[in-house]
């Protein structure tokens, strides 16, 4: 048995305020004043003073707004690659990402893209990417994905939403400012802080379980509880706290994998487009028959929050739709196998899983 040799974040400042350090942390960055830094942010941010004021702009330095109406596309990272190469006689000198896991996402794959042949859409799996990436900053808005610390960038492509899983994938810089997520819209603050607390039931409930996980797994579902439940915590100290569930949550599965929610939102967002934390939101709530437990939990925070999920939003569509749902979900052997084990196979069965879509 072989195992693992993980790469990590190389760097990370956490603190209420940080972000003002970023000129400083870049600074020393800089190859030269042809080699650009560039700002991907995500668009909500236009205008925003209190954000963009501090983007430290120099020489030809550029930022770039995208839009996260839509989950990331390979096309998306292809044509901003081509953008930057056109523009930019020099490589640029690093790629720093202002936004959630949609914009965390997108940096990461542009500073693999840059300095690797071809089509994002060809290093959609695992371990596919040759060359190491520009350097890359990732400064998270909203807390949950774990897109901060994954060795992944989740990609919808011509015919397959798949990450670009790679040891050049991690971010050489991470910006925690607690701050940054203090205006996170109420549903989407539970929706993608969902996203975090489902990575933590799917690990923790998983065959791969190891104690490496464990240990994070532990500490991000007490914290998500706590962000989530608790009558005590205020604000400051919940986004704090979040945050760091956040990063944990993303070291759990970093060692182990997700499981049946992730599964199925998979095909929810590649036939209909349905967004992450949403997604997952939808489909866990379906899943009685495998989380039952956490499931109590999530219905309870549900309450708290006020908040509810949409219904039927598979009532219309044809079953060729729902097979292709079903072809993309069971795509993911992995998160199968860590959910059931390794006679999965034989514990679920289309005819199941066509019933499940059918009810969310
Ligand atoms: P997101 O990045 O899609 O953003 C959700 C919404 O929140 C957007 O409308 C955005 O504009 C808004 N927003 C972000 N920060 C804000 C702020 N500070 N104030 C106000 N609005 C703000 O959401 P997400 O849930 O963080 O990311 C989902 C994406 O992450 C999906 O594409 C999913 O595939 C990906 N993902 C990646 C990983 C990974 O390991 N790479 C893991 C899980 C999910
Ligand atoms: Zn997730």
């Amino acid at each position: 048995m072989s195992y693992k040799n993980y790469p990590m974040v190389s760097r990370v400042v956490f603190g209420r305020g940080c972000f003002n350090q970023l000129s400083e942390l870049l600074e020393v960055k800089r190859i030269s004043d042809k080699a650009p830094f560039i700002f991907i942010v995500d668009d909500v941010f236009k205008g925003n003073a209190w954000i963009t004021g501090r983007i430290p702009l120099a020489y030809s330095d550029e930022m770039v707004y995208v839009s996260t109406d839509e989950e990331p596309k390979t096309s998306q990272v292809d044509e901003l690659v081509e953008k930057i190469i056109l523009t930019h006689k020099d490589r640029p000198s690093g790629i720093i990402g202002i936004g959630g896991g949609s914009v965390l996402d997108i940096a990461k794959a542009v500073s693999i893209m840059l300095t690797n042949k071809g089509e994002a859409k060809d290093y959609q799996g695992w371990d596919l990417v040759k060359n190491p990436a520009i350097y890359h900053v990732g400064i998270p808005t909203i807390s949950g994905t774990g897109a901060e610390v994954s060795r992944t960038t989740v990609l919808t492509g011509p015919d397959k939403k798949l990450g670009i899983n790679s040891d050049f994938t991690p971010f050489d810089q991470v910006i925690l400012d607690p701050e940054l997520i203090k205006d996170v819209p109420k549903q989407q603050w539970f929706y993608t802080g969902m996203d975090c607390f489902i990575h933590c039931v799917e690990s923790l409930n998983g065959t791969y379980l190891n104690t490496f996980s464990k240990s994070y797994g532990e500490k991000a579902y007490e914290l998500c509880k706590e962000v989530f439940l608790s009558d005590t915590v205020d604000k400051k100290l919940s986004d704090e706290m979040l945050m760091m569930a956040s990063w944990h949550g993303g070291m759990s599965i970093a060692y182990s994998q997700v499981g049946v929610v992730h599964a199925l939102s998979y095909g929810l967002s590649y036939v209909l487009g349905t967004k992450h934390g949403i997604g997952n939101c939808i489909v866990f709530d379906q899943l009685d028959d495998f989380y039952k437990e956490d499931l109590k939990i999530f219905r309870e925070m549900k309450t708290k929050h006020g908040i509810e999920l949409p219904k039927n939003i598979c009532k219309d569509l044809i079953d060729e739709e729902i097979n292709t749902m079903i072809d993309v979900s069971l795509g993911l052997e992995p998160l199968w196998e860590n959910a059931l084990g390794p006679n999965w196979k034989r514990k679920v069965s289309r005819t199941d899983l066509h019933q499940l879509y059918r009810r969310m």
